[in-house]
């Protein structure tokens, strides 16, 4: 027989639950044969790079996962400029901040944290464009992408900026082996209960990049959502009718895929898929979910055509 799951946690009696909003965040054009095994060299998916409002009503704290792609691009390296104009262009007629504006927030006052899935490009958006009382997350080991002779400008060509976040308002959370922070949630070894009391959970994801995490979030009394960054990059992988693409890559010869560990992040993905039939798994750029649920959880961008929520 089959292990059981383990469940995720019942609801408390009191059990606060999350208002979840999505936020626009621009969109990136990915070539499907460099993630999805098999897919054809001119199947090019304009998907989505999705960015989250989290409120948590007990405490009235706002929290932000990912911030998608900004508007400026001049505020990236030199190398992501460059990228986003050849290998992956970036589309973004609103971003992060014209969906705070819509729902009467203010980036300068009213945004407690921001917590990033990883430090890829297209996740980071322009975080100095919130005010000095918001403080950032990154994932275990997300700080040495961004410190150190291999981050920008030290490195002219690298895509992490060493000048990104503001060091000072900036948390790095602790390896997945620390069990003084993390604990096991359901198939994840490492999680951790963001408010303490079961509405809002990070949960370790290692292996896309350093510091790679997903965030849990629960909606309702029995309701979750698993806002799945890039533990994989289509729900074709996600249900498993297709692999993760391994290549050549075109310029450099080198073999690649989409993680820095696909290993790692095949175990992870293989947790994720325990709970997809108790949790709405929404990768970081299923242009599918998006193209479906337009106006789910309350979309804070322009829907041509629909009427927003
Ligand atoms: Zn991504």
């Amino acid at each position: 027989m089959a292990p059981t799951n383990p469940p995720l946690p019942a609801a408390s009696p009191s059990q606060p639950t999350i208002n979840l909003r999505r936020l626009p965040a621009g969109d990136i054009h990915l070539r499907a044969w460099l993630f999805v095994s098999g897919a054809p060299k001119n199947e090019i998916n304009v998907c989505p790079s999705m960015s989250w409002l989290i409120t948590h009503p007990p405490s009235g704290t706002r929290l932000i996962f990912d911030l998608g792609i900004p508007k400026d691009p001049t505020c990236y390296t030199p190398a992501i400029q460059k990228r986003i104009t050849t290998v992956a262009k970036v589309e973004v007629r609103e971003d992060v901040f014209d969906g705070l504006q819509r729902a009467g927030l203010d980036p300068a006052t009213d945004i407690d944290t921001v917590i990033f899935s990883h430090l890829h490009y297209d996740h980071i958006g322009f975080p100095r464009g919130f005010g000095p009382r918001t403080k950032y997350v990154v994932g275990p080991g997300a700080l040495g992408l961004i410190t150190g002779p291999a981050s920008y400008p030290a490195d002219p060509n690298s895509h992490f900026d060493s000048n990104l976040l503001p060091r000072e308002r900036t948390t790095e959370l602790p390896p997945g082996t620390d069990g003084s922070f993390w604990s096991p949630l359901g198939p994840f070894p490492a999680a951790r209960d963001w408010f303490g009391d079961g509405s809002v959970y990070v949960v370790n994801a290692p292996g896309h990049l350093p510091g790679h995490v997903n965030l849990l979030v629960r909606v309702e009394r029995e309701k979750w959502v698993l806002l799945g960054g890039d533990s994989c990059h289509d729900v074709r992988i996600l249900c498993g009718q297709c692999e993760t693409s391994v290549y050549r890559d075109p310029e450099t010869g080198v073999i690649r895929n989409a993680h820095i560990d696909k290993e790692l992040a095949e175990e992870h993905l293989g947790r994720i898929r325990k709970l997809a039939d108790e949790v709405e798994v929404v990768l970081a750029h299923d242009w599918e979910w998006a193209r479906d649920n337009p106006t789910k959880y309350g979309y804070l961008g322009t829907v041509e055509g629909k009427a927003r929520i």
